[in-house]
């Protein structure tokens, strides 16, 4: 993505109404509700674009990516939010007492190696925000005391809250410098009694501060998980689980790579980074086969998990590098009749690339995070024998200068 100030740029010479497309069928309107404002934008930077309204954040990112991607075909307008508002299924606070002695959760600023207080975030959903304010209130109450990175004392890290937007469950992670498990057990039955949507609590033991997790957990209430529903298919949710942070975006963004698959139920798909199954396991109902490749081990565990629990039986997942997956395939004369990608931002390296064309699946359906990776596997793509059919932007995160992007990609030449 570009700076701000460049975004700035294209947006004078490229803002048209007619450039954005609210998703408006799959969402409930809330208008009428009060557009929040966010008063600590500028110091917690996490979002670039909170100055534009809303209309113009979408043309803005409508401009980055046709500039980056017009030159492969029509790029479709992109889809937006109804309310882009408090669309985050996942709030991660750090936990800090500030120079006054007060205790406060929010977001690191590097800067000034200080917390910013995120109490009213405005992309967070506002139950966790609710979830963490009482928290801090019990951890008073409980003589519970925070973190403090300059001597290595104190006991809560960070607070991280999930939500299932399906059910409206809710899964609060304690990380903690230690595994203190009856000092925080009052804290987490008193928690449970004000917030009956808890359905877990977890406890996570995070000794060194480079990561947010650690490896050791324990559940202090319920089983340390929750479940969402996709496109109809259930997901169990633990703490570390990679999942898409915006429900109602990812929805349209699954669906709309689905159907640019147009599977009939004779294709053999492959699933590339798959992570914990979503979108091969939301496709394999219209699909022959489903293979899922994924780097995560643990993620991995996740989707064959949710395989079971969707009770699917024609998917199968492997734990590997995709790029070495797609070489052997390739080597072995294996055959996929679509594959669709959804890499990390770094995009597909040159070896993944070079196994797929030589895959020659009729159809790459190439969900990407980062437009300007994108632009640069397509060129690859577009050299070797595919064509770009249709581009859609879906704004995925409101407010913040990201901007997912799906294409079809069809062989045009064996
Ligand atoms: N499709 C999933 C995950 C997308 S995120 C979803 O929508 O939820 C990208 C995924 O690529 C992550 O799960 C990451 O672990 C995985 N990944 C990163 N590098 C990889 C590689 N070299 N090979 C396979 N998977 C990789």
């Amino acid at each position: 993505m570009g700076t701000k100030q460049s975004g700035k740029q294209i947006y004078k010479s490229t803002s048209k109404k007619s450039d954005i497309n609210i998703n408006q069928t799959r969402q409930k309107s809330q208008k009428s509700v009060n557009t929040p404002v966010c008063t600590v934008s500028k110091k917690c930077g996490a979002c670039q674009l909170s100055n534009m309204d809303y209309t113009r954040q979408l043309n803005y990112k409508q401009a980055v990516v046709v500039k980056l991607l017009r030159r492969f075909g029509h790029v479709n307008k992109i889809i937006g939010m109804a309310y882009p508002y408090h669309y985050r299924n996942k709030a991660q606070y750090t936990v800090r007492k500030a120079g006054n002695g007060n205790l406060i959760t929010g977001v690191y600023q590097s800067s000034t190696g200080g917390i910013v207080a995120t109490d009213d975030c405005f992309i967070n959903d506002g139950k966790a925000n609710e979830i963490a304010r009482d928290i801090r209130k019990l951890m008073i109450s409980h003589k519970i005391s925070p973190f403090n990175p300059q001597n290595d004392r104190g006991l809560i890290r960070h607070i991280m809250v999930r939500k299932s937007s399906a059910t409206g469950d809710y899964m609060v992670v304690l990380v903690c410098s230690s595994n203190e498990s009856k000092i925080l057990s009052p804290l987490a039955e008193e928690l449970i009694k004000k917030h009956n949507e808890i359905k877990t609590i977890v406890l996570n033991v995070n000794k060194s501060s480079k990561m947010m997790l650690g490896s050791l957990e324990q559940p202090l209430y319920g089983n340390g998980f929750i479940e969402d529903i996709l496109c109809g298919k259930r997901f169990r949710i633990s703490s570390k689980s990679f999942y898409q942070v915006n429900s109602v975006q990812t929805e349209v963004l699954y669906t709309t790579a689905i159907e640019y698959a147009n599977l009939t139920g004779k294709e053999r798909v492959l699933d590339a980074y798959c992570g914990v199954g979503t979108i091969g396991l939301i496709a394999s109902d219209k699909a022959k086969q489903v293979v899922g490749v994924e780097l995560n081990s643990a993620a991995v565990l996740d989707a064959k998990e949710n395989s079971a629990l969707n009770n699917t039986q024609n998917t199968v997942f492997y734990n590997a590098d995709a790029a070495a997956f797609m070489r052997e395939a390739a080597e072995v004369g294996d055959k996929f009749d679509v594959v669709m990608i959804d890499p990390p931002r770094a995009g597909c390296n040159r070896d993944f690339l070079q196994s797929l064309v030589s895959l020659s699946p009729s159809k790459v359906v190439y969900v990407s995070c980062n437009p300007q990776t994108l632009s640069r596997d397509l060129y690859f793509l577009v050299h070797n024998g595919y064509k770009a059919e249709k581009i859609q932007p879906i704004d995925m995160f409101p407010h913040t200068n990201h901007v997912e992007c799906v294409v079809l990609m069809s062989r045009v030449k064996k």
